[in-house]
């Protein structure tokens, strides 16, 4: 538990100052697979150009420029499915969330358990 709260930068109040230069944030709503609460989250991303403003569904992501995926950069096609991260607003628990990019857009978002640290890349 304690490595997941290191490891997860959720809180946007809280972590505004170092989060947000590292990791993207989606704002949407999400259903906690562990109490059902449907809440409005942040979802920290661990990819696309960083971006303070934050993003919401529907909207087209930012790539860095000459890097991998993982670094930052565009998946072929600009498309992906990715893990990032969230704390349902209801039992407090940090989510997995699986994320979906479809031609470069943000189009789904679904928590799909407990975050357990194997965030991983596929592109
Ligand atoms: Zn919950």
């Amino acid at each position: 538990m304690l490595e997941m709260m290191v490891v997860v930068p959720v809180d946007a109040q809280e972590s505004a100052e170092t989060s947000t230069r590292r990791f993207n944030k989606l704002h949407c709503e999400l259903q906690c697979p562990q109490c059902w609460m449907i809440s409005e989250a942040a979802v920290a991303l661990p990819f696309g150009r960083p971006n303070g403003d934050g993003y919401r569904l529907g909207e087209t992501l930012a790539w860095r420029e000459g890097v991998p995926f993982e670094m930052g950069g565009r998946p072929a096609d600009g498309h992906c499915v990715s893990e990032g991260a969230a704390q349902c607003g209801g039992c407090k628990t940090i989510l997995a969330v699986s994320v979906h990019v479809w031609q470069d857009r943000l189009t789904k978002a679904i928590a799909v358990g407990e975050y357990r640290k194997t965030t991983c890349f596929s592109a």
